[in-house]
């Protein structure tokens, strides 16, 4: 018989549900409390989210996505029209900050959601540490 979040939903599903701020393994519970914490487990299914730390990740990933995306963006404008400088401090300031926000929340539920499906937070110890 197939583990319960095999049952309930593949990988793909338990992906998007992470991205979206649902549990990974019911899509019915919240993942976060406010913006960014981490819910000490599911109100729906009661999984455990206790042990997943996302670190630095989502910050990571959503600094190469912006840096492709925005720098590229800002590249063909420059090419296309040369605005002055504070031009380009101008548009780009707010869209950078506006879209890392909006960015950090998803990848962060992203994050725990590949956390809970490859690792275990009922270990008792991290491999390595001391
Ligand atoms: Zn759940």
């Amino acid at each position: 018989m197939p583990p319960s979040s095999e049952a309930e939903g593949g990988l793909w599903r338990s992906l998007a549900l992470g991205a979206r701020g649902r549990c990974p393994r019911c899509g019915r519970g919240r993942l976060f409390d406010g913006f960014l914490t981490v819910r000490p487990c599911c109100d729906a299914c009661g999984l455990s989210l206790v042990g997943h730390d996302a670190g630095d990740g989502p910050a990571v990933f959503g600094i190469f996505i912006l840096g492709f995306g925005i720098v590229g963006l800002a590249g063909y404008v420059e090419y296309l029209f040369s605005p002055p400088l504070w031009l380009h401090v101008v548009i780009w300031t707010p869209l950078i900050i506006a879209s890392g926000l909006l960015l950090l929340r998803p990848l962060k539920g992203l994050t725990i959601a590949i956390q809970s499906r490859v690792r275990s937070t009922e270990e008792s110890e991290r491999p390595g540490a001391s």
